[in-house]
């Protein structure tokens, strides 16, 4: 480990808070106050991802070390880290919520691999930052599991994230009010060690706009072009437009992916938007089992339901617009920030087309598949059925004899099945019609229907019980669940068990149907 080479650019090049330390308060004229993990009991490593190891260079016989646990838990610190909690505000469903920033994330610094690639490791748990507030800078174990596998898995389904190296125990406890119902309870702590080539949110550039800094919006700009966007280049203008462009495109890109897979981020703040276009910050985010665009598993918004599954694409354009907002005195015009807006929704109309054809198996979308689409989703969401094992069962259909039977499994309701069998037999017509007017050849079609459908997602319910098992000390779930969902688009015939619809008992049970930010 001792061969990580650290280059802290956001440090090095950004202005930083004068005092160190845990203090809290409110920060001006700084992006980031420097501060260190607050040391932890017993740091004991529960699981890796190997890939994000590999990625780092971290070599395996590194892993199982004290030292890996003690720098991961917070506990030791790598010659060359310099670690940081990021000043930033941002829209929390939908108001301005002035400075948030970094309340219990530590990033340790940025590490440069053999190959050049850039890569920020940031503890998140890892104790108290100036930004704070009043909690405590800790998070549970359960909200670590999650975050730990939801980021590799998304990673491996091919949509964009932030990495997970590693998932410490901190052996000491942390008490939360799971329900916000007044019945606090201690509960087990751990440290995810988050990995992303910048951890640079939306928020970091409203903060500087709402306090008129535009000195210091205009130093992080420039920054993030540099370090996060260096194929760009032209004029200080052409480079404003073209960043803010790919900004709108990278984020219509990850709509795309997550509607593709059946993702709800749950709390997509502005804070939680990262500048990369990377899914960030997994807090209680669900997996769509029965197809449902107003679901959302965020208990704190169930009133509004402001960032249900369908609305995500929507909510992303609004916080664009909160973006652009705050970037218009750095750009001295909002010309290229309409412009870039603009684009945000044809990337999502062109991407959402692409992800048609890839999910019915097209060679490309036409105006009427995108009906097509649309009435499939009708049908999924009256009929209560699951979306992954549909889209996956999709490809068996044989376009000159369709039949219900490969959907066997992917009904949740005996009686809406049967109310509905009559429709998706004509949809299955319909479809059935227009593959055979396709030019793809059959094998080339169901390739490319098993590329977009995965056949295993993260659901709700699997999360749980790997969640279950680990508060009573046994660890091998959470390993189980990262193993299959390394090749989210492969038959595995040994893990069909993994491959299945939510079982009743997990309707409405806590963590599987609903989660609240309490993590
Ligand atoms: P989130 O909803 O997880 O994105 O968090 C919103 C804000 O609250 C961020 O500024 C977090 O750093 C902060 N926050 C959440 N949980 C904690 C905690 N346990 N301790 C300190 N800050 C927290
Ligand atoms: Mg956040």
């Amino acid at each position: 480990m001792h061969n990580l080479r650290f280059d802290n650019r956001f440090v090095n090049e950004l202005p930083g808070d004068p005092e160190q330390g845990p203090r809290l308060r409110q920060v001006h004229g700084a992006l980031y106050s420097r501060v260190h993990p607050t040391p932890v009991a017993a740091p004991a490593l529960i699981a890796h991802s190997r890939e994000v190891a590999e990625l780092l260079g971290i070599g395996e016989e590194h892993i199982a070390s004290e030292l890996f646990a003690r720098v991961f838990g917070g506990n030791a610190l790598l010659d060359g880290m310099a670690p940081y909690a990021a000043n930033y505000g941002g829209h929390q469903f939908g108001n301005w919520a002035g400075q948030l920033g970094d309340g219990r994330a530590i990033s340790l610094g940025e590490t440069v691999n053999a190959n050049g690639e850039r890569w920020e490791l940031q503890l998140k748990g890892a104790g108290p930052t100036p930004y704070s507030r009043n909690a405590d800078g800790r998070a549970v174990l359960r909200s670590s599991i999650r975050e730990f596998l939801c980021s590799e898995a998304m990673h491996h389904l091919g949509v964009p994230t932030t990495r997970a190296l590693c998932l410490v125990g901190t052996g000491e406890p942390v008490v939360r009010d799971m329900f916000y119902d007044g019945h606090p309870r201690a509960e087990a702590g751990a440290i995810v060690c988050r990995v992303a080539p910048s951890f640079i949110r939306f928020g970091n550039f409203e903060l500087p706009a709402s306090r008129d800094d535009v000195a210091l919006l205009e130093r992080l700009v420039d920054f993030t072009i540099a370090r996060d966007f260096p194929h760009l280049s032209g004029s200080r203008e052409q480079l404003h437009a073209e960043w803010f462009r790919e900004v709108c495109e990278r984020t219509a890109r990850l709509m795309s992916g997550w509607m593709r897979v059946g993702f709800v981020h749950g709390v997509m703040n502005t804070d939680n938007l990262s500048i990369l276009g990377l899914t960030i910050d997994y807090g209680p985010y669900g997996w769509i089992d029965d197809f449902d665009p107003n679901w959302t598993p965020n208990t704190t918004d169930a009133q509004t339901r402001r960032y249900r599954f369908g609305q995500q694409p929507q909510v992303a354009y609004w916080n664009l617009g909160r973006l652009a907002s705050a970037l218009a005195p750095a750009f001295g015009g909002v010309e290229a920030l309409q412009e870039g807006l603009q684009h945000y929704v044809a990337a999502w109309h062109a991407a959402e087309r692409g992800s048609i054809a890839a999910k019915l198996g097209l060679a490309d979308c036409r105006d009427e598949d995108v009906t097509l689409m649309e009435d499939l989703r009708g049908l999924l969401q009256s009929a209560e059925v699951d979306m992954t094992l549909f889209f996956r069962a999709l490809a068996d259909v044989d376009p000159a004899a369709p039949s219900l039977a490969p959907f066997d499994g992917a009904f949740y309701d005996d009686a809406k099945r049967q109310a509905a069998e009559g429709s998706f037999l004509a949809w299955l017509a319909r479809y059935g019609a227009r593959v055979g007017a396709d030019p793809l050849p059959a094998a080339d079609r169901r390739e490319r229907m098993r590329r977009a459908n995965p056949r295993y997602v993260l659901r709700n319910y699997l999360a749980q019980q790997a969640i279950d098992r680990a508060e009573q000390g046994d660890y091998a779930g959470i390993h189980e669940l990262l193993e299959v969902l390394r090749r989210p688009y492969e038959d595995q015939p040994d893990r069909e068990a993994f491959a299945v619809r939510r079982p009743d008992w997990a309707r409405d049970r806590a963590g599987c149907s609903m989660l609240s930010c309490s993590s």
